[in-house]
């Protein structure tokens, strides 16, 4: 008899699908391999996650049409992974373990056609017309190229018919064609593995000797490792202080043991150096592979697979390599745990942080969470002792933190009238710094000119068309953009509120201090690192390479340069303002300003030569610009925590953000009050319900959304609300797709 199994399909829907194994396969056997099926009228491609429960309407069944592996794609822990993923962050299966896979090489999908008995009758009756038109004309013709049995053809040969195209919808719709989507296939050669990495910029590896906090971090991590077990570790360490020397002396350790292991880095860019570093560190036959989701099909294909048949034993990668296939794995490094990165924004919404620990747990494996700025959660985890603290308190070699001063921006404004973006305090420092020979960074967290457009004569904003959200200006593109779904048009010269010329522009962005940069210095080698200005990685290395090398005197940027670069001829970082994120109405701003500006002031002084930190704000009082100055971690936390759990946010309750979106606001209206409904009874459960409101971006793509916060004291009452309000959703009709969850939230908008 065959066996059934459980094949997880990408699509949005919470369940998976039942299918019979093939002849040679048994539904064990067949677990973590990728299949194709018949699903509805196309050919897709799965994964089978589990033997099926013996199904009733056994005979309806279809079968499996293809097994496209030869060994299980998922290893049992990255199969049992996807489920904890699917469940904690209410996500349609399907779609977790499509971002588990590798990208499908092996097969191609193609939509084939064939012509159905009415078809033939047409035909007949087309063939029977003493006149055609010119419609009836392509009709015959694509009708005629089928063989008499109506087999299947290939769609674009019949497209190329003259009007082909036009007349194969006409043909689907009266029922004379049936279009499928058929799995081909591909017969070209697998792109082979290649981990030699391009040689551009290397950063060399010294071995450092331990100096005795990094000892005392490094010696905790390895008797974890000896005693293989599951174990969290949060290594705080000020910036500089060399956290990176104890993920290495980790990582020999656990590829000692014969384990593997997996390092996370908040972006792309980042993982790079670090897996030069690493390769040059411990040699070729660690295999140091990296993965992230820039990399081509093919090249991440081979990449996956190599992982996955043991000839690498060391995976660096972005938030999605914490799905890397790996072995026996011993430790997982998560630097910069804080990072907002690792949350994915998309479907499935989860935080790669957070399934890295589940995944160790679920290995038997070591973690170790590194930041300066470890995130509230982290921190109040190893205050409860959940996780031990090692920390690193000082900077190497015994080098100073940087000095932070303050620069009230009223106060420089009350001296100068000047509006620019940049203080005389500032511009002065960057002056001297150009005399001396050494470099700055120059931070400013806006992409484009300048923030919006506005008429001076009735106060109105230049808004996007498909989101409730003020265009920004790009000088550069003459153009004003949409920075949530990258709507653009021209810039105006009248209002289009009251048709008054007074348009005006507001507020400085990367660009406009670039170009104020340049009018001041302009003897100054001046480089701009934002999206806008850098797109692939190849302009990114080499922008940082140039700076790196000594060819450019200034880098400004967005939040790009604050991230973990170890640049040792940089002694001034100036932060332009440090009152961005401070304006936004979410929890975490106080937060994000603080660790940003934690991290800025990480950047200058690395080197032997002494750095000093400038950062602008209206808002010198505030405690996180405070605490950032001092780089005080314990102060913020204390006075953060304090707000935190007096307003039930986490790291002192778990928090969903429920979006109800629709085209039509009367629908998202609708939806929401039914789910207001089914919600109002978990309350007595202990959960407090806010909203349904206008989110904060109450339009986003031409679609309405409406809000609800759900503030729960524990994780469980919250995953089974949430369960229990999509199965309620889904009997009251709302459609799927129409109600989004994001659990654990790292935005609110
Ligand atoms: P961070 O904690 O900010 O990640 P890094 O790991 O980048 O710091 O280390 C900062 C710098 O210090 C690097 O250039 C690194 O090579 C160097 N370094 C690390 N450990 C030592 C040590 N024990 N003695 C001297 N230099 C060290
Ligand atoms: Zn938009």
């Amino acid at each position: 008899m065959v066996e059934l199994c459980e094949v997880a399909l990408p699509v949005p829907l919470r369940t998976t699908f039942t299918y019979a194994a093939p002849q040679a396969l048994t539904a064990a056997t067949a677990c973590g391999m990728r299949v194709v099926v018949p699903f509805r009228n196309r050919a897709m491609v799965g994964v089978v996650v589990a033997n099926a429960q013996e199904e009733e309407r056994r005979d309806q069944v279809r079968e499996i049409s293809e097994v496209l592996d030869s060994e299980p794609a998922l290893t049992p822990p990255l199969i049992a992974l996807g489920r904890w993923v699917a469940s904690y962050y209410l996500a349609p299966v399907g779609e977790v373990f499509r971002a588990m896979l590798p990208p499908v090489v092996e097969v191609r999908t193609v939509r084939e056609l064939s012509r159905t008995v009415a078809g033939a009758q047409y035909l007949g009756e087309l063939e029977a017309l003493e006149e055609r038109t010119d419609e009836e004309r392509a009709e015959l013709a694509v009708l005629t190229a089928f063989a008499a049995d109506g087999q299947a053809e290939g769609a674009a040969r019949l497209r190329r018919l003259g009007g082909g195209e036009a007349a194969i919808g006409r043909l689907l719709r009266r029922g004379a064609l049936e279009a499928r989507v058929v799995a081909k296939r591909r017969t070209r050669a697998p792109v082979e593995f290649e981990s030699d990495a391009p040689a551009e910029w290397a950063p060399d590896a010294p071995r450092h000797a331990l100096n005795s906090e990094q000892k005392r971090a490094l010696d905790a991590v390895r008797a974890d490792l000896a005693a293989r077990e599951f174990r969290v570790n949060l290594l705080h360490g000020v910036t500089g202080s060399g956290k990176t020397e104890v993920y290495l002396g980790a990582i020999e350790a656990a590829l000692a043991a014969g384990r593997t292991a997996l390092v996370l880095v908040p972006e792309i860019a980042l993982t790079m150096a670090l897996s030069r570093l690493l390769e040059a560190r411990l040699g070729r036959e660690a295999g140091v592979t990296v993965l992230h989701s820039a990399l081509p099909d093919g090249e991440r294909s081979a990449a996956w697979w190599a992982v996955r048949r043991g000839a690498a034993r060391v995976v660096v990668g972005t938030r999605s390599a914490v799905f890397a296939p790996l072995e026996r794995l011993g430790l997982v490094v998560v630097d910069e745990e804080q990072e907002a990165s690792y949350k994915q924004e998309e479907t499935p919404k989860y935080h790669g942080r957070d399934a890295a620990l589940v995944r160790a747990k679920l290995e038997g494996a070591v973690v170790v969470l590194g930041s300066a700025t470890p995130s509230l959660e982290s921190y109040q985890n190893a205050r409860r002792e959940k996780y031990r603290l090692l920390e690193l308190p000082m900077r190497v070699a015994e080098r100073p933190l940087a000095r932070v001063e303050l620069v009230d921006l009223r106060e420089d404004f009350r001296q100068t009238h000047s509006t620019r973006a940049l203080s005389e305090r500032l511009r002065t420092a960057i002056a001297e710094r150009l005399e001396a020979g050494t470099q700055a960074l120059i931070l400013i967290n806006r992409r484009g000119y300048s923030w919006f457009q506005l008429c001076r004569s009735c106060g109105a904003a230049v808004e996007c068309r498909n989101c409730s959200i003020a265009l920004t200006y790009h000088k550069q593109r003459g153009r004003l953009v949409c920075h949530y779904c990258a709507h653009s048009r021209p810039v105006l010269s009248a209002c289009p509120k009251c048709g008054q010329k007074y348009m005006y522009f507001v507020g400085e962005g990367a660009e406009q201090v670039e170009e104020q940069l340049r009018t001041e210095f302009p003897r100054a080698r001046i480089g701009r690192l934002d999206r806008d200005k850098v797109r692939t990685q190849q302009e990114y290395r080499k922008i940082l390479g140039a700076f790196a090398a000594g060819e450019l005197d200034l880098l400004v940027g967005t939040q790009m340069l604050a991230k973990g670069h170890d640049f040792h001829r940089v002694t001034l970082a100036g932060v332009v303002s440090a009152d961005l994120a401070l304006g936004l109405p979410d929890f975490r701003s106080a937060e994000r300003t603080f660790q940003l500006l934690t991290q800025v002031a990480g950047r200058a002084g690395r080197g032997e030569m002494h750095g000093d930190v400038l950062i602008q704000t209206h808002y010198p009082e505030h405690y996180a610009i405070q605490a950032g100055a001092r780089q005080d971690y314990h102060a913020f936390f204390e006075k953060e925590a304090q707000f935190r759990r007096a307003m039930h946010y986490p790291p002192f309750a778990a928090l969903a953000n429920v979006i109800v979106r629709d085209r039509k606001l009367e629908n998202a209206a609708k939806w929401a009050r039914q789910l207001a409904a089914i919600l109002a009874p978990e309350e007595e459960r202990g959960l407090k319900v806010l909203g349904p409101a206008a989110a904060p971006l109450a339009r986003l793509r031409g679609e309405h959304r409406m809000q609800f916060l759900i503030k729960s004291p524990k994780r469980t009452l919250l995953t089974q609300a949430l369960t229990r309000a999509l199965d309620a959703c889904t009997e009251k009709g709302i459609p799927d797709g129409a109600v989004l969850m994001d659990v654990d939230p790292i935005g609110l908008m």
